[in-house]
């Protein structure tokens, strides 16, 4: 590992040491669907959108018989409701006729989803069930990771395997929180706040 990644590592690890997701959820199926609504919009307002939608549909078994109108109207303001709401009912669908209403436990099984990709698995794997079985790429990550020089890919699957390498396996799951939390509060997309970030003299700062 290059020492700056290095320093870059112990760094968020001291700022950011209990990093954790920002939605709410009780279970594997509500983070599940909490997740598939958080693309392309904030946390924050997919945590305003799921108390009503989790009191309507509580467990995949009712998601999967919810018509997609009714859906698309709880889910409105996350944007991409149509394409959401689809993807929440069809996944609700595989999960009660392949694994018994449950959310299974591996990357295959996952993916086997409609609606799941790479990044959604790792989230349920890594949050729900403890299991380090990559790093989740979203937004946040690919910015942070062009910029500090992690990785030169586009392509969030091969952005996740240059952060695998980086990245000891026991720290993937903390590392997606606190790598996601320093993009929102410090290096935002627009503005990154170079002089007031912690990692200004081991960050090659790429594209700043
Ligand atoms: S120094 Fe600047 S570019 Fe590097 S992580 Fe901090 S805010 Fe982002």
């Amino acid at each position: 590992m290059l020492l700056y990644t290095k320093k870059i590592l112990l760094e968020l690890k001291k700022n950011y040491p209990k990093a954790k997701i920002a939605l709410d959820f009780e279970s594997p199926f509500q983070l599940l669907t909490a997740t598939i609504l958080s693309a392309q919009c904030t946390d924050k307002r997919v945590n305003l959108v799921t108390p009503a939608l989790f009191k309507r549909f509580p467990t995949a078994q009712a998601m999967a018989k919810a018509s997609l109108p009714e859906v698309e109207k709880l889910i409105h303001s996350t944007g991409f409701f149509r394409q959401k709401a689809k993807s929440l009912v069809l996944s609700a669908r595989d999960l009660t006729e392949k694994f018994n209403g449950q959310v299974p436990k591996t990357m295959e099984e996952l993916l086997s989803l409609r609606g799941v990709a790479r990044k959604t698995a790792n989230v349920l794997l890594g949050t729900a069930f403890g299991i380090a079985s990559g790093v989740v790429v979203d937004t946040h990550v690919i910015r942070l990771s062009h910029r500090m020089g992690f990785s030169e890919q586009e392509n969030p699957d091969k952005i996740e395997k240059d952060l695998m390498k980086i990245v000891p396996q026991r720290d993937w799951i903390w590392f997606s929180h606190a790598i996601i939390t320093h993009g929102r509060q410090v290096c935002k997309a627009q503005k990154p706040a170079c002089a007031a970030c912690v990692l200004i003299s081991f960050c090659p700062k790429k594209g700043v």
